[in-house]
């Protein structure tokens, strides 16, 4: 079986439809190839509040190219940094296939996200700067109202009146090239045959690896193996478009061995079941000891590190421990997600028996945390400097002692948001080979595009979605 169209969108994601309905508009033919069935399209978009790094509608946040551009990767040769400052043409082979955080992509990310902002309210979308979960924050973020899942259902309308051709439960497998190299179609499967051939260009915009064990266990090793998908719509996400790419000569990009990591509790089936309390309490191992300072900063800016950090625990689990004192947080409630309750306990021995943690241990280490905590004032809601002194690790802010029963607990995992490693591809989405040429005929926009290293710049990843596809679009209707 054979379709033809000009352009083959493979996921129906925020980048998968933001390609699609640009690309409609300049008036392509265009199919979209989704694995899931209609009900559970949409991917890790269609789980997310979709916070977007913005000062208003159309200004990005103050802080989001710099921050880009302090986790653009690590150890990287100054004089490579030094000729990325030139535009792509005038770059060597090496700078332009360098993994790395382009520039050049940042720049486009910052000067477009308005604009595509703007075009999504032609279909009905619009934004709002409400209370989140994030009750301290270090930046300006804006959220489309009714989150991702709005933009998936806008889009797809959108798609739909244009003409685009959606096909559930179709997944694509492999990509179809010319004799000169030009990706002129994908291989896709379906329920009826393993074998449809979608003639036309070809946007991968069909996600990370988060729902892959076996690519996860390979680029992050033993590690791996306690984290899983943060919502539904990952287990979507299996690398596929990454494999394919990489298989005819594309370049990666993206730090493979990083993901973005959000602490959760295990036990909750909830999207996004987040745990964000840790900077109102303290955080400890199985074996009952404190490894981090629970509070160096706003929560959105080291919620991803502790996560992190608790991958890399025995078990890949620690336990968060409040007091009632909780209570003088207004509306911590907002920072749990978990459907699951706290376990709770009159005195901190008990506590520890219930979370089958050495109750001496746990004594101990709330005993010598409440030691060092001082008297201050306590102002939950900005960073107060009440910090513990001659602790180590220190708690910065917020530590108030620990005495104050019922004792409450939560586990708290380490859950994958989105990987990281992807493809490196220029400004209008092209996918580039290992020397930094594009590859005719194909693009990658989303988490299949790879831009991350280090730190995630904290609402963005929809952007880059966004804002990537909608010029892939734009762009395959000039070419
Ligand atoms: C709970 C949650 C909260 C988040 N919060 C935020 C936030 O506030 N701000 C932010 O910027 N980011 C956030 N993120 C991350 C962000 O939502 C995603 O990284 C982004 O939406 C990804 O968009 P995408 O189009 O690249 O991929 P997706 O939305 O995941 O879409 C990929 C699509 O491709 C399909 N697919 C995969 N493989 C194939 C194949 N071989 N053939 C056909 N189809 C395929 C999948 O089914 C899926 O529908 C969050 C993610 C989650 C899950």
């Amino acid at each position: 079986m054979e379709h033809k169209f000009d352009l083959i969108v493979v996921g129906c994601g925020i980048a998968g439809l933001a390609t699609a309905v640009s690309a409609a508009e300049s008036g392509l033919k265009v199919a979209v190839l989704e694995r899931a069935t209609i009900e559970d399209r949409g991917g890790n978009t269609r789980w997310t509040e979709a916070l977007m790094r913005m000062k208003n509608e159309t200004e990005v946040a103050d802080d989001l190219e710099d921050h880009f551009m302090a986790n653009s990767g690590f150890h990287l040769d100054p004089s490579l940094v030094q000729e990325a400052g030139d535009s792509n043409e005038n770059r060597s082979a090496i700078v332009r296939s360098l993994g790395f955080t382009d520039p050049e992509l940042i720049s486009t990310l910052s000067s477009e996200a308005g604009k595509a902002l703007t075009w999504l309210k032609k279909f009905g979308i619009t934004y709002s700067d409400m209370p989140t979960y994030l009750i301290t924050q270090s930046t300006t973020r804006l959220m489309p109202v009714g989150g991702g899942w709005a933009l998936v259902e806008a889009l797809v309308k959108a798609g739909e009146n244009l003409g685009v051709k959606f096909f559930y439960e179709t997944t694509a497998v492999k990509l179809i090239q010319s004799e000169d190299g030009t990706v002129c179609g994908l291989q896709a499967s379906s329920n009826q045959t393993r074998s449809i051939r979608f003639m036309g260009k070809v946007m991968l915009a069909c996600g990370g690896f988060e729902g892959n064990q076996e690519m996860q266990a390979l680029y992050y090793g033993a590690k791996s193996r306690y984290i899983r998908p943060i919502a539904r719509g990952g287990y979507y996400n299996k690398g596929e478009g990454i494999k394919m790419a990489l298989g005819i000569g594309a370049a990666p990009c993206g730090d493979f061995s990083e993901y973005h990591a959000e602490p959760i509790d295990p036990r909750s089936g909830q999207p996004e079941p987040i745990v964000f309390v840790f900077p109102y309490g303290i955080l400890v191992t199985t074996a009952g000891k404190r490894f981090i300072d629970e509070a160096s900063n706003t929560v959105d800016a080291i919620y991803e590190n502790i996560a992190r950090l608790i991958n890399e625990l025995p078990g890949g689990v620690s336990y968060v421990i409040c007091d009632q004192k909780l209570d003088l947080v207004p509306n911590w409630q907002r920072t749990v997600r978990s459907d699951q309750k706290p376990i709770t306990a009159d005195t901190i021995e008990e506590l520890a028996n219930k979370l089958g943690i050495p109750s001496a241990q746990l004594v101990e280490t709330v005993a010598q945390y409440n030691k060092a905590t001082k008297k201050g004032n306590f102002k939950p809601l900005e960073l107060d400097g009440l910090c513990t002194e001659g602790l180590t690790p220190p708690k910065s802010n917020w530590a108030l002692p620990i005495d104050q029963g019922p004792y409450r607990a939560w586990p708290i995992s380490s859950a994958n948001c989105f990987t990281f490693g992807g493809l490196r591809c220029n400004s209008n989405a092209q996918v580039l080979d290992t020397d930094g040429r594009p590859i005719s005929g194909l693009y990658a926009a989303g988490e299949t595009m790879g831009l991350y290293y280090g730190k995630y710049t904290g609402a963005t990843s929809v952007m880059r979605g966004l804002v990537f596809g909608r010029l892939a679009g734009q762009h395959a209707a000039q070419k």
